[in-house]
């Protein structure tokens, strides 16, 4: 563990983020430029960050307590391979096919593609990430002010740590729900080439961001990105102050809808459950949803 005084400790604070963001994506851009496959490269720069963070956790983590196991791996395991390994090889198909006919639609009002496929990729890629987080911050959104849709999306509050593997933690359903709103707009407009690849590197630095247990600052970048404490304060046990902060990867559209929220000088507090009984292993809480019960918090009010 480093120490928490040094110059260099405070350094790393501020570079931690900038590194571990653009280094994947100007490294996969490269290495995709250079003719590498795309699916190689996408997993293997995925992999490169499950290292690195898994380090940072250790040498800079924002409290040690997080780093102790809470019996949460084989379950966070389990998530892992189902909702972000088998469900969207199955799903992406299916949603591209749903909305084929609406996109083809679109694209001859349009007059062509919609997409602009001719732009530089770090500009296309701002494009993807704006039109996905258009429709996945009202999925998420919905998933904590529906009844129901909480019921499946209480999984993924269930956590009672935060480390960057648990931003995998998710029920299926809920699952379901989160990619349908996330690709609506980009299928829609046509998104297509590299820029997927590169969407889904930094998709998932922000979700590991969301999540890790390191401590950095971010400074003005809390007005872009939704990550850190941004996402620290939505996993708290209070509702009315887990019921914001609903960005995937930006805080933009919680800034417009009103939903962000990053007090200052407060420590975060409990996160979580309020129910302490919430089941903790995979299937119990495949279970959970379908459960009559209080299994979960309140939903639907906000403050
Ligand atoms: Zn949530």
């Amino acid at each position: 563990m480093l120490r928490t005084d040094t110059p260099l400790y405070r350094r790393l604070q501020w570079l931690i983020f900038p590194a571990l963001f653009i280094g994947p994506l100007w490294g996969a851009a490269v290495l995709i430029g250079a003719g590498y496959s795309v699916a190689i490269v996408t997993y293997g720069v995925i992999a490169a960050m499950w290292i690195a963070f898994l380090a940072l956790e250790w040498l800079m983590p924002f409290r040690r307590d997080w780093n102790t196991p809470a019996g949460d791996l084989r379950n966070d395991t389990i998530s892992a391979l189902i909702a972000y390994g088998l469900l969207p090889a199955l799903l992406k198909p299916v949603f591209y096919a749903m909305l084929a006919g609406a996109a083809a639609w679109l694209a001859l009002q349009w007059g062509g593609n919609i997409w602009p496929t001719h732009w530089p990729l770090w500009a296309q890629l701002i494009i993807l990430m704006l039109a996905g987080d258009a429709g996945r911050y009202w999925g998420h959104r919905l998933a904590h002010e529906v009844p129901l849709l909480w019921r499946f999306h209480a999984v993924h509050h269930s956590a009672t740590r935060l480390w960057f593997f648990n931003a995998m933690r998710q029920h299926p359903v809920d699952k379901t729900v989160f990619t349908f709103t996330e690709l609506l707009f980009p299928i829609l407009l046509g998104a297509q080439g590299d820029v997927l690849a590169l969407y889904l590197i930094a998709t998932a630095s922000c979700g590991y961001f969301q999540h890790c247990n390191i401590d950095v600052k971010l400074g003005p970048l809390y007005y872009i990105f939704n990550i850190v404490d941004l996402h620290r304060w939505h996993h708290s046990r209070e509702i009315w102050q887990s019921n914001n902060n609903y960005g995937n990867n930006l805080i933009v559209y919680d800034i417009l809808f009103g939903t962000r929220y990053l007090p200052k000088d407060e420590p975060i507090t409990d996160i979580g459950l309020i129910n302490p009984d919430y089941p903790q292993t995979y299937w119990q809480q495949f279970m959970a949803p379908f459960r009559k019960g209080n299994l979960d918090k309140e939903v639907g009010r906000r403050v």
